[in-house]
């Protein structure tokens, strides 16, 4: 019984608790005993057991005086970058040893308010930066899923990988992950699981530690493609605490998951045929529009002339907007200090010992890319190309609805495979382009690669057309059926 419950997707649990068949308790409970069984995992940076059974509690008294909210009783991995209030929040990073906020972000506050149950803070990438969880102060994050009868540790992907585990392995019943670059949808697509990246300034960004704060949105990490509806509707919305989210109305997204692509147009970017892209990629790729053409839309060529350029352009402005947010860890006002002979040198001391190697190495590229000699040569154009970026969609989606790409150039790879900064970046390919352009994006589940590894398509749409996105990432999960999951042999 109790590992059947964390098999539940998020739709089903929430049935189940409606309908009295067990408890919030038991679930959380279920849940617990999952996430002790897979430490070796590495998901999670803090649980919160405690926390955890007495939000359910709370939840079953409110399911039994009918009060219940659209989250109520569901237990949750919150990505260690959300603040949450009295809990040890960490971004994954030394220099914030110790840091318990004193406020809870927006996006969790929605979630406790909706009655959703918190059961930990989610290991990622050190300050959201990297694709494969091994930039963790805390250690790197274990995928559940190995090649065919190999042995061989994979990664998640990143930043949000322990976000992704943990959904994959069933260790939550869903998570909440960031994405600047693709650290939703990527990990997803290494995990089998549902990400979307909602459009910038669709939900708060007010206590999610910064990273590239132009770039980066909130967003759902799920089983299903439902659920991912469902998250995001709790989430999505106007906070006057973040001046760049945006005062629209937040549609019922479950309710427009109907499958039904009829009339609808899809666009296949041309450029997106990159070289070095695995035959198995196009092959799923293809696949894709097959299922969307069966769904009833039509498929049509687009191009995205300076897809080329989208990489470089991102690999200036995150750095540059990282070395300006990450300005404030000095030491003095939270987090780790490392003390030096003067203010000068414990500045020195704490940044130095603070970091990792991958926040060290963003940090003197913005420092270089923003520096006055450097700035119109770097920043400007970055900036001027990221706008080109976003005009090509702009063009695009004057004759299409949504775009089909792969999500990834790539199945999952082992640990410590890309040592080479470039190597990772490169992976980053496909989704750096939505970020640049402020576009809502998702990763659903294709299949599996021919060694057993999932393999994920993307859909962007248009700028707060959120619903139109996951309709077509509902069609493509019908028409795929992809329900394999990892073998449990962290449990043995
Ligand atoms: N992999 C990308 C990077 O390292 C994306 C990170 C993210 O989306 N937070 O910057």
């Amino acid at each position: 019984m109790t590992s059947d419950l964390t098999r539940l997707s998020l739709a089903e649990a929430r049935e189940g608790l409606r309908a009295r068949k067990f408890s919030s308790v038991e679930l959380t409970r279920a849940y617990l005993g999952a996430m002790e069984a897979a430490r070796g995992l590495n998901a999670y940076i803090t649980e919160t057991p405690e926390l955890a059974l007495e939000q359910a509690a709370a939840s079953d008294a409110r399911i039994a005086a009918g009060t219940a909210g659209s989250l109520e009783g569901l237990p949750l991995a919150i990505k260690d970058l959300y603040c949450t209030k009295g809990v040890l929040t960490t971004a994954a990073s030394h220099i914030l040893d110790g840091f318990t906020p004193t406020y809870e972000s927006t996006v969790t506050t929605s979630l406790w308010r909706e009655g959703a149950v918190m059961l930990g803070k989610a290991n990622m990438d050190e300050f959201a930066m990297g694709g494969s969880n091994e930039n963790s102060y805390y250690g790197p994050v274990v995928n559940p899923w190995r090649r065919n009868g190999d042995t061989a540790a994979l990664v998640p992907g990143g930043s949000s990988g322990g976000s992704a585990a943990a959904v994959a392995a069933d260790l939550c019943v869903a998570a909440l992950g960031t994405d600047t670059g693709g650290s939703i949808r990527q990990p997803a697509a290494f995990t089998g699981t549902v990400g979307i990246k909602p459009t910038y300034g669709r939900c708060s960004r007010f206590g999610i530690i910064a990273f590239a704060s132009s770039l980066e949105q909130a967003g759902p990490m799920t089983k299903t493609v439902t659920d991912a509806a469902i998250l995001l509707g709790a989430i999505a919305g106007h906070d006057p605490h973040d001046s760049t989210s945006v005062p629209v109305p937040v549609p019922d997204y479950a309710a427009a998951l109907t499958g039904d692509l009829r009339g609808k147009k899809i666009g296949i970017p041309r450029e997106y045929r990159v070289d070095g892209m695995s035959a198995e990629i196009e092959k799923w790729w293809q696949q894709g529009a097959e299922w969307l053409r069966a769904a009833g839309a039509e498929v049509v060529e687009v191009s995205l002339p300076h897809s080329k350029y989208a990489l470089p352009a991102y690999y200036i402005v995150a750095p540059a907007e990282a070395s300006s947010n990450l300005a404030r860890y000095d030491g003095v006002r939270f987090g780790l200090r490392v003390p030096g002979k003067d203010l000068t040198e414990m500045y020195e001391n704490t940044r130095g010992e603070g970091f990792g190697a991958e926040v060290r190495r963003r940090i003197l590229i913005g420092t270089y890319v923003l520096s006055a000699g450097y700035y119109d040569a770097y920043y400007t154009r970055a900036q001027k190309l990221r706008r080109l970026i976003a005009n090509d969609f702009e063009t695009a989606f004057e004759t299409v609805d949504a775009i089909l790409a792969p999500t990834t150039p790539s199945a999952a790879f082992a640990s410590g495979e890309k040592a080479d900064p470039i190597a990772m970046y490169l992976g980053d390919v496909f989704t750096v382009t939505a970020n640049l352009a402020g576009l809502p994006a998702m990763s659903v589940p294709a299949g599996l690669s021919a060694e057993g590894l999932p393999l994920g398509l993307q859909v962007i749409g248009k700028a707060f057309d959120e619903a139109g996105v996951l309709n077509v990432g509902y069609a493509l999960e019908r028409a795929a059926g992809f329900n394999a999951k990892p073998a449990a042999w962290w449990r043995a």
